[in-house]
């Protein structure tokens, strides 16, 4: 009994200790951040004139380039941010352009790993702070003309150095920025934008034209040259029609079929009755019986469409019958020759036999 006694004794005694430290470690939590590990703090800001700091729902990030432990946070004015959102709008202190100042001040109650609370080192690091509504991180930027290290929607990061002193980090940020003011649109040939005096561009957007012939811009009015593209024949070059051919003569044009105007033979308008005329992109089939009312020989056809005109050349040639004579016609030139040459030497051959018969004749003549 008497041991047991003793055990419940040692075990409430043990158990106080044990409140006791974690009472301790409450009031006074230390936490140890190693070199880049961000370590959070609470933002306390002024919002509005006469008002002091109030903790607010945002929050701040520290990240050490060197190890370092963090107490805890006492009041408003230890291991916190302090951002005057109010306080800070001077407007004598702001730069040309920036419309608003933000006073940022950082105090770390600061140690590092071995306990050692340095006096006159400086640890440098980088913070990161909410970034006032309204406005873009591209924007932000120290009095001292040093531009944020990087920025979210919500956030911007400054590069800091705290002045330790008797174990206190500190320093002090005035960022200001500003609210984007976009001109006229910029363009160039292919894209319009506007600019602000900062150099950030927005809105950018390719042109916008309401078909391959607009030549304006409908937002930014932007003028282009449209080169208009002549259609040409895809379709039927320098065919050739057979007189008594039962067959069409098929011309394509790559005009759509939408803008077409007229087909014109020869430079004469050809009636509608006289061809079929079909989409892809325009198929023209003349038919027979008009075909057949052409002379035999070269002719022009144009298929008119209101992007212009596709021209090209056919042939009406003469029925199979004469078309053999035409083949004779044909035979080589040197043939011709050879029949002439042949026709001259046999005129020769008979002339001199005549010439030599009547002298031949007159010889004996003479002899008689
Ligand atoms: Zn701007
Ligand atoms: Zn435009």
């Amino acid at each position: 009994m008497m041991k047991n006694k003793t055990n419940v004794k040692w075990k409430k005694r043990a158990a106080t200790i044990v409140m006791s430290l974690c009472l301790l470690m409450g009031l006074m939590p230390l936490k140890v951040f190693a070199a880049g590990s961000p370590a959070q703090l609470p933002v306390y800001t002024i919002e509005s004139a006469g008002g002091g700091y109030v903790e607010s729902d945002e929050t701040a990030t520290f990240t050490s380039s060197a190890d370092f432990t963090l107490g805890a946070v006492y009041n408003e004015y230890t291991n916190c941010v302090n951002i005057d959102y109010y306080n800070a709008n001077d407007p004598s202190m702001l730069d040309d352009g920036y419309d608003i100042l933000v006073e940022c001040n950082i105090s770390l109650q600061f140690t590092n790993p071995t306990g050692d609370s340095p006096t006159g080192d400086s640890i440098s690091g980088e913070i990161t702070i909410p970034l006032p509504s309204g406005y873009d991180g591209a924007t932000a930027r120290t009095i001292d003309g040093v531009t944020a290290r990087s920025y979210t929607e919500t956030t911007v990061t400054f590069p800091v150095t705290l002045v330790v002193y008797s174990g206190n980090a500190f320093t002090q940020l005035y960022v200001e920025y500003h609210t984007h003011s976009y001109g006229d649109w910029q363009k160039d040939e292919t894209n319009h934008w506007r600019e602000c005096t900062c150099g950030e561009k927005a809105d950018s957007a390719a042109h916008s034209y309401d078909n391959d012939a607009d030549t304006t811009c409908n937002v930014c009015g932007y003028v282009r040259t449209v080169t208009a593209s002549t259609p040409s024949i895809t379709g039927g070059q320098n065919e050739k029609w057979t007189q008594g051919s039962a067959n069409e003569l098929i011309f394509t044009s790559n005009a759509p079929l939408s803008e077409f105007i007229s087909v014109t033979i020869d430079g004469q308008v050809v009636d509608e009755k006289n061809y079929v005329k079909e989409e892809g992109s325009t198929i023209i089939k003349l038919k027979a019986d008009y075909l057949s009312t052409l002379s035999a020989g070269n002719h022009t056809i144009s298929i008119n469409s209101t992007s212009g005109s596709a021209t090209t050349a056919f042939t009406i040639e003469e029925t199979a019958k004469s078309s053999s004579g035409a083949a004779t016609d044909n035979t080589p030139k040197t043939g011709d020759n050879n029949n002439l040459f042949l026709w001259t030497t046999m005129l020769c051959i008979s002339g001199f036999a005549i010439l030599g018969t009547l002298i031949y004749s007159k010889k004996e003549k003479n002899i008689k």
